[in-house]
């Protein structure tokens, strides 16, 4: 998605670790004509998926995840980053270990809101790894939902967590791919897609 791509160039700035710092506009203070844009390209790009519902994790998904379904008229469910150990019998959960604190947590979302009948797509800010990403889908494939597809801001294409996930059969779309990034040169290629328009 260009319009992504351009704004990274611009605003993003890369980090030692492999980590690219997009808060100034997409996950701390948030653009939302970007953010709306965002959510109408998941859309495009999902809405032969027959999607019941979204699932994301908190914090930084929610926003994304909100704008994106008002154009799918879906609710939003978010995972619970759980910090307690007695977890009540009533949630499905899963373990992620995470890339920006080097901690693993569990994530946890109600049996109430997930179910055999639920089309599920995930949406995230970041894929990595893929760990978070992984976690939801476990989670859906725990709970019978079908696993529709997942839609992702911005994939960092030289970590695994891209290639597991499409190996897994997940239909998985990212708006922008980055390919490599040099902190000191400052300098940012992404994957180029023959698709894209915007
Ligand atoms: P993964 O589980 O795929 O390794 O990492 C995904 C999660 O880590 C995302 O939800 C995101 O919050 C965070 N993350 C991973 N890489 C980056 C990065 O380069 N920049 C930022 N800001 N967050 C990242």
């Amino acid at each position: 998605m260009k319009l992504l791509e351009d704004r990274i160039r611009k605003n993003g700035v890369i980090q030692e670790g492999n980590v690219l710092k997009v808060d100034s506009f997409l996950n701390h203070q948030m653009d939302i004509d970007l953010i709306n844009e965002i959510g109408k390209e998941f859309f495009r790009r999902f809405s032969d998926a027959g999607v019941s519902k979204i699932l994301t994790i908190e914090a930084s998904g929610i926003g994304i995840a909100c704008i994106a379904a008002q154009y799918f008229h879906v609710p939003v469910v978010f995972a619970k980053k759980n910090k307690t150990k007695n977890i009540a019998g009533d949630v499905f959960t899963a373990k992620v270990e995470s890339f920006t604190h080097g901690k693993t947590y569990d994530i946890m979302v109600s049996r109430q809101f997930l179910g055999p009948k639920d089309r599920i797509l995930l949406i995230d800010d970041f894929l990595a790894n893929g760990k978070a990403l992984e976690g939801l889908a476990n989670i859906v494939q725990e709970s019978g939902a079908f696993l529709a597809g997942a839609g992702i801001v911005i994939e960092k294409g030289f970590q695994p967590g891209g290639r597991l996930l499409r190996e897994r059969g997940i239909r998985l779309e990212s708006l922008a791919v980055v390919e490599s990034m040099d902190e000191k040169a400052g300098e940012l290629i992404f994957r180029q897609d023959p698709w894209d328009t915007l």
